[in-house]
């Protein structure tokens, strides 16, 4: 017999089942079946048998040993006996037991590890303000957009990814990034789960979907609802960041769009076709509206799909002419009256909240072509340097005035002008036309 017994009891019936159990001729083969050690007491079912005889006696099977300690294996049951010798791929129970004494050793020192790491990047974000009045007029808008979804949680607590998913038709993950990259949304490894920061090759890593964001506090007004009016108050001018934005944000519109007719048509776009077709649209969204490039995704992928029907073309094929299909579709356009406007936005397809806030900023939507958006934003920042010139001249006027002690004729001139009619500006211009003798 190779298999070992060490009896848990003393009770003679109970050792001579448990012998029985375990007898074998030298094959290996059991010299009695199961059904035939019964009734035994209450036991009257062959599947209570092995349950019963495992309280009693422990077995060890001499034909298998631990591949770690060379000890014989403890088995449970008949079936796990070998009928030959064999080194087993699982180790002992000791042996079980050690390993995972020493996983949660290792794993705590980790832990520690981590924690000691993270303990001075946590005082820092923790401790880190930053002005609003100097961030650019995208990132303002961005934040607006994230309040409009998150509320409160966005200075006063903290946030993840997925709270943001619908910023744009297509998710926020690069929004977040790009916030993120410009030290202006931070995270916070102690409102995280403990699996979302690690340790690989002695540096702290993160998982992005588990990381917990905020807004760091103003400057000098603090977290409170003060600060955050100075967001909400702004007044947009940066031509540039905004059509950039409205670009970026228009993009993630009509990919959506793309995307949806695209598993419509059980059409599958590359990575790299993608790519290429982001720069094409957006190339296109700065003249046409988000609903014509949707009509031009409509069209182009109806095509492909009854591409993919034909002899000589398959499905992977006829995807692959997406891309250069898009550019046609512009090429046409540019030459003719452009595509028409009038194209619904899917049923189950979000405008986002980043387009929300376009759109009661601005008044802008699918519809809005794009020429006009930078058209409009364009016109927005000249007149945000025309106000700034305004404010320089004003204070020009009222230090060189002052300076020359000439404050109430340049004063009661100034006022005259306003009586007449004439706006802020135009009454300050003429005052220092028509008396050059209080600039001198
Ligand atoms: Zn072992």
């Amino acid at each position: 017999m190779t298999v070992k017994l060490e009896f848990l009891t003393q009770d003679q019936q109970e050792i001579d089942l448990a012998k029985r159990y375990w007898a074998m001729d030298e094959e290996g083969a059991y010299l009695e079946r199961v059904g035939d050690l019964l009734p035994f007491r209450e036991i009257t079912q062959p599947g209570g048998v092995a349950k019963y005889v495992r309280q009693i006696c422990r077995a060890y099977d001499e034909n298998q040993v631990c591949p770690l300690c060379d000890q014989v294996l403890r088995i449970n049951g008949r079936t796990e006996a070998k009928k030959t010798f064999q080194r087993s791929y699982h180790p002992c129970d000791d042996c079980q037991e050690r390993q995972r004494e020493e996983q949660e050793k290792r794993e705590s020192a980790e832990r520690a590890e981590l924690e000691k790491q993270l303990a001075p990047y946590v005082a820092h974000v923790r401790s880190k303000t930053i002005s609003y009045s100097d961030l650019t007029d995208d990132v303002v808008l961005i934040l607006q957009a994230i309040d409009a979804l998150i509320g409160p949680r966005l200075t006063q607590g903290t946030f993840s990814r997925i709270d943001c998913n619908e910023l744009t038709p297509m998710g926020a993950d690069d929004f977040i990034d790009r916030l993120y990259e410009q030290d202006v949304l931070e995270d916070d490894p102690t409102a995280a789960r403990p699996e979302a920061y690690f340790l690989k090759d002695g540096t702290v890593w993160h998982k992005k979907s588990m990381v917990r964001y905020f807004l760091p506090p103003e400057t000098s007004l603090g977290a409170g609802e003060e600060a955050f009016r100075v967001l909400l108050d702004r007044e947009f001018s940066d031509a540039e960041a905004l059509s950039n934005l409205w670009l970026d944000y228009a993009v993630t519109d009509v990919m959506r769009y793309l995307h949806y007719q695209c598993a419509v048509h059980n059409q599958t776009l590359e990575f790299e076709a993608i790519e290429k077709i982001e720069g094409t649209v957006r190339h296109g969204l700065r003249k046409y509206s988000v609903a014509q490039m949707w009509f031009i995704m409509w069209k182009v992928v109806r095509d492909a799909a009854a591409l993919a029907s034909r002899t000589y073309y398959n499905l992977e094929k006829a995807a692959a002419t997406i891309p250069t299909k898009i550019r046609k579709q512009l090429e046409i356009a540019d030459q003719g009256t452009g595509p028409r406007n009038d194209w619904s936005r899917p049923e189950p397809h979000i405008a986002g909240s980043l387009g929300m806030v376009f759109n009661s900023l601005f008044g802008l939507d699918e519809f809005s072509k794009g020429a006009k958006v930078i058209d409009l934003f364009t016109r927005l920042g000249d007149q945000g340097r025309g106000d700034a010139e305004l404010h320089d001249l004003a204070a020009a006027f009222m230090k060189e005035t002052l300076e020359g002690q000439r404050s109430l004729p340049a004063l009661e001139a100034f006022a005259e002008m306003v009586r007449t009619g004439l706006s802020t500006e135009d009454a300050l211009m003429k005052t220092i036309h028509r008396n050059p003798e209080f600039f001198r």
